[in-house]
């Protein structure tokens, strides 16, 4: 994600923008002025900049475009931190905690050293998913969240499914700190069982505590591993549940999608003209 389109706008008008399928973000500036900004991974198509310009229609000036290097993305985003509106989810850092509204569900999330703040495509994009199960109604009583990285996606399941058992995993031992860290300042209970989320050092599902099957899988890694992956991860789809994979650019999207088709997933939502497509996955039958 490397481009910014941003304009100044009212509280009012930050607030009620929402674009599906685009990551938004807004804040209050130094001078009491809010700004708008869209995360693009690439230059806005004419629909967007329109948007934008409907929703800060306050503006004396139309939305500007900024180029991050890819380099300063990450640098970027732990500097500003701007909160990002994916689905019902407005995840925030502490500086921006003012920002978060009825109706909104809260994941605060510091920028530090594992990958999840939201800023990226690839997380947005997760959490949309998520956020598309559960308004369609998705029963879901056992979640694993493979690379967890913040734990951002573990704890957006475990905030939507209250009664559910949440796994979050991540070969990075650093990770399941900050993710441990992440659960204590979200008010999410670490442990085993219902209700709660337990973390666990693992290399894909080769652990003990991540036998079994899941109602809902996501793993947002990267292209290979998700291939490599394939069988482990498609085997812990209980019938009846969903998978979501992200992490892989779109000339990659074909190979992995095939990789879980050939292991009887079907596919429920494959976007097209993404630079990072969220791929979605359910497995046929009734659920147990
Ligand atoms: N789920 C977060 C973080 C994604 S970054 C989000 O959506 O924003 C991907 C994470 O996967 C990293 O934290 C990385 O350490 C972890 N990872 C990479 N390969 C892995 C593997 N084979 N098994 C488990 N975790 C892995």
């Amino acid at each position: 994600m490397t481009w910014v389109l941003w304009a100044d706008c009212t509280q009012a008008e930050a607030e009620a923008a929402d674009l599906p399928g685009v990551t938004l973000g807004a804040h209050e500036k130094d001078d009491g002025g809010w700004r708008l900004e869209a995360y693009l991974e690439e230059r806005p198509a004419e629909w967007i900049l329109d948007a934008i310009r409907v929703f800060a229609r306050s503006s004396p000036m139309p939305p500007q475009l900024r180029h991050l290097p890819d380099r300063d993305w990450v640098k970027y985003s732990a500097g500003t931190m701007t909160p990002v509106r994916a689905g019902r989810y407005h995840v925030y850092t502490e500086a921006h905690a003012h920002t978060l509204r009825p109706g909104r569900i809260g994941l605060r999330i510091e920028a530090g050293r594992a990958f999840g703040t939201g800023h990226h495509a690839t997380t947005a994009g997760c959490l949309e998913a998520i956020d598309r199960a559960a308004r369609r109604g998705q029963r879901v009583s056992r979640v694993l969240d493979l690379g967890t990285g913040t734990g951002v996606l573990a704890l957006a399941a475990a905030k939507r499914w209250r009664r559910a058992s949440t796994v979050g995993s991540d070969i990075d031992p650093m990770a399941i700190e900050v993710a441990r860290g992440n659960l204590r300042q979200n008010a999410a209970r670490e442990g085993r069982g219902r209700g709660m989320v337990e973390l666990h050092v693992a290399a894909g599902l080769r652990h003990p505590r991540l036998r079994g099957r899941y109602d809902l899988v996501v793993a947002n890694i990267l292209a290979r591993p998700l291939r490599a992956m394939a069988p482990d991860i498609a085997r812990a789809v209980t019938p009846g549940g969903r998978l979501v994979l992200a992490g892989l650019l779109e000339r990659q999207a074909r190979r992995v999608w095939a990789a879980y088709r050939v292991r009887g997933l079907v596919t429920a939502r494959y976007p097209r003209r993404t630079a990072w497509p969220c791929l979605e996955f359910s497995r046929p039958g009734r659920r147990r």
